[in-house]
């Protein structure tokens, strides 16, 4: 395009005003600042690819407007959106994790206005905002004390920065995991100053290797001995063939011989109940001997994203007084959904807890709703209704799974579909299993099933 040509396009770009003054922008309730700084991107974006010699659909004042205005408008609904979570993982990381119980929802509204966070209302002195929770917390997890923080990586970088200097803390090679987004223990332990000094190999690991590191004599201890052993779940993998590990309680011996703190990062903490007894409880694992187990709140617990750290009062103790205990404080209604939470599991039956609630119900309820479903749809359940296994995910129990039903979505397209199903209102989650499109009655709520049937009807149209 020549120089004339270019400026000619140019040219036909609206102005920044005409835009602004467009009806549907100047009525939008929304700041100028703010649409100003929307039109101006839009605009720039324009003149950026007719100089690189695109052709873009120049728009009008109006065009461009209501282009802004849809910004707008999506900007104004809630994010994260709710879901229908159909994809069969009960705890599903990408989807929030646990589903709150509606106790737990109701409280954190509740606290959501002014609430006695941190006074005692009797005396009208200040307090501290983990008092209400703490007797609670310390008896349903049977431990001397607890502290509660952000997330369970909050836990473990604690934990490690407070008892690991000045020889760190020693870890199994085969227990430096991966979570999700790249986060590794090794970094998170380590992210506060301490130092991981990691011990054995991959797939072996021996009280020797541990006893090297502290005594300081192993590999990367530069001579001081480790100050304490961490032990991590190996939350989203199995290993299997010539394997070893040094269980929990003979760590807790050699902890003991060397007068050092032996922390368990649980990742999922379990506090029993139907859940499947493959994954030992947190009470299991202070009984084994670990003086502190990290877990967080959001996994197998069933609550708000949190981490606790639980065991010996003097090392909880030790981790609430540091100064990084004050950055990764939880805020109220994190403290009010826990709280709820927590009182659930010291109930008979754990009722209302949607995590109990999906993984217990039986396979005649979730088939009699899967049926309900595909009458609505005039869809044949000999074809559409099919058996699945779902999975708790979530970073607990890898491999576990658990016998559940699935609507298998007549089409023709499946990833197509998917996409549909997501993008949506409601949106829905499935799963592409082979070539068919599933939605795992499992991890859908029974309260959500209308919405469910409203979504696969826009999706048939
Ligand atoms: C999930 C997990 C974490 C991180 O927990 P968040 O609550 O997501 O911060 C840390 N360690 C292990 C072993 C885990 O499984």
């Amino acid at each position: 395009m020549s120089r004339s040509e270019l400026a000619a396009v140019l040219s036909r770009l609206p102005k920044v005003d005409q835009v602004l003054a467009d009806p549907v922008l100047a009525d939008s309730g929304w700041r100028r600042t703010v649409i100003k700084r929307l039109v101006g991107k839009a605009l720039t974006a324009l003149r950026d690819r007719v100089r690189a010699g695109d052709q873009p659909q120049i728009p009008d004042a109006t065009g461009l407007a209501a282009s802004v205005r849809a910004t707008l408008d999506d900007w104004s609904r809630p994010r994260p959106r709710p879901v229908v979570n159909a994809t069969g993982v009960l705890l599903h990381t990408n989807l929030g994790r646990a589903v709150l119980s509606a106790a737990a929802r109701k409280a954190m509204t509740d606290a959501a206005g002014p609430c006695d966070l941190e006074v005692e209302l009797d005396s009208g002195r200040r307090g501290s905002r983990f008092t209400a929770l703490q007797p609670l917390l310390r008896t349903v997890m049977q431990t001397e004390d607890a502290h509660v923080v952000n997330n369970n990586a909050a836990a473990l970088l604690l934990a490690c920065t407070v008892l690991g200097p000045p020889g760190g803390v020693v870890l199994s090679l085969g227990q430096m995991v991966e979570i999700g987004d790249g986060f590794r223990v090794t970094t998170m332990a380590g992210a506060g100053g301490c130092k991981v000094v990691g011990v054995g190999s991959t797939n072996r690991t021996h009280p020797k290797d541990y006893e090297a590191a502290l005594r300081g004599e192993a590999p990367g201890c530069d001579g001081t001995a480790a100050s304490a052993i961490l032990w991590a779940h190996r939350s989203n993998f199995e290993q299997t063939g010539f394997v070893r590990e040094v269980e929990l309680p003979a760590l807790a011996q050699l902890a003991r011989t060397h007068q050092v703190p032996l922390i368990a990062d649980l990742g999922s903490g379990s506090l029993g109940g139907n859940l499947p007894d493959t994954e030992p409880t947190i009470i299991e694992y202070l009984e084994q001997g670990a003086d502190l187990v990290l877990c967080s709140g959001d996994k197998l617990m069933g609550g708000p994203q949190s981490g606790i750290i639980a065991g010996r009062a003097d090392l909880v103790h030790r981790c609430r007084r540091h100064p990084m205990a004050r950055a990764l404080r939880p805020d109220k209604t994190t403290l009010a959904a826990l709280h709820a939470t927590v009182a659930a599991h010291a109930r008979e039956g754990r009722r209302g807890l949607p995590l109990y609630e999906q993984f217990g119900a039986s396979i005649d309820e979730l088939r009699a709703r899967a049926e309900a479903i595909a009458e609505t749809m005039e869809w044949s359940a000999a074809t559409s209704i099919v058996e699945s296994r779902a999975t708790i995910g979530g970073g607990s129990l890898p491999g576990d799974t658990v016998p559940s039903i699935a609507l298998r979505v007549p089409s023709v397209r499946p990833s197509r579909d998917a996409r549909r199903l997501r993008t949506g209102e409601p949106a829905v989650v499935g799963r592409i299993e082979g070539d068919a499109l599933l939605l795992d009655l499992r991890t859908i709520d029974p309260g959500q099933d209308e919405a469910l049937v409203v979504a696969l009807r826009a999706l048939v149209r």
